[in-house]
């Protein structure tokens, strides 16, 4: 496996790789089986697979976690040579955002609601991010979890309109057997906010499992959403909804392709989840 740091450096190793099928799997390290899963079905597709790890300082608030941000560079090494990662692309901060960096790539609409209303900056940092990567990867094929829903259709949603000539991959999101959806965030939970933390995918379920039995009412199925999730002291929600998977506008009534958001905090820490439901013939 080789490694780059330097952006030239990865621009060279490109042009000497032009007629090869590149799968992409950008992330931010701390790397687990939910990153692995997708590194895995890059392999699968691509005779060549890149990735990166770099911590985005943009698309971190001013009171977010960007420095104590968990950062293990020799286990994450490790586990994309194993997974028979070709190349991991690690660039510096200072030269990814020189001082008179001045650029921006933000999407208008689908950015401000949801995780856009709790993170403003989040997702233009997101997009920059990609953007830029996309431009020096230059993949057939870039892979992204559905763990975090929202950025999978904004980045959908940037690379359509700007007609980047790379295919969006959507991945299952990987749980732990109690249902918690993996993220490096999670190794911040004590042991009793870990116990907690199951109550928000316990509560998606739910509202899958009420969806495909027949109800319909939004406001019903979210109460008794927000219910099993605060079952327990020590959990706050901050939303539980039920969208339109397409363009995550919120639902009075079950019908089409839906997704099920959810945001939690635990303490300091912040949860995401969602799920996926069609709803049933019969509607
Ligand atoms: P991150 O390192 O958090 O920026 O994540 C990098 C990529 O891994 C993103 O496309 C995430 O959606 C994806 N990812 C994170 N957690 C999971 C998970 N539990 N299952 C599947 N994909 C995930």
């Amino acid at each position: 496996m080789r490694i780059i740091r330097s952006i030239r450096g990865l621009q060279v190793w490109r042009r000497k790789h032009e007629n090869q099928a590149i799968g992409f799997v950008p992330t931010m390290g701390a790397l687990h089986e939910g990153h692995l899963s997708l590194i895995r079905q890059a392999r699968k597709h691509c005779s060549t697979v890149v990735v990166s790890i770099f911590v985005n300082p943009l698309q971190f608030g001013p009171a977010e976690d960007f420095s104590k941000y968990p950062r293990p560079v020799k286990s994450d090494q490790q586990l994309c040579r194993e997974a028979g990662v070709d190349l991991l692309f690690c660039p510096s901060s200072e030269e990814f955002y020189p001082q008179d960096f001045q650029t921006s790539v933000s999407v208008s609409g689908l950015s401000l609601r949801w995780e856009g209303v709790a993170r403003p900056t989040h997702f233009d940092g997101v997009t920059t991010v990609v953007t830029k990567l996309l431009n020096l990867v230059r993949p057939n094929q870039a892979y992204f979890g559905q763990k975090d829903y929202q950025q999978l259709l904004v980045i959908k949603k940037f690379v359509e309109d700007l007609n980047i000539d790379t295919r969006i991959v959507r991945c299952s999101t990987i749980r732990e057997s109690d249902g918690l959806a993996l993220s490096s965030r999670n190794r911040y939970l004590s042991e009793s906010q870990r116990r907690l933390a199951t109550s928000l995918s316990a509560a998606l379920r739910h509202g899958v499992q009420s969806i495909k039995s027949g109800k319909q009412h939004a406001r019903i199925i979210q109460r008794e959403m927000k219910e099993i999730a605060t079952k327990l002291a020590g959990i706050d929600i901050e939303y539980l909804a039920i969208c339109d998977a397409n363009n995550l506008d919120p639902l009075t009534l079950a019908k089409g392709n839906m997704v099920l958001l959810g945001a939690a905090r635990l303490g300091d820490i912040r949860l995401i989840d969602n799920m996926l439901v069609k709803a049933p013939k019969k509607f």
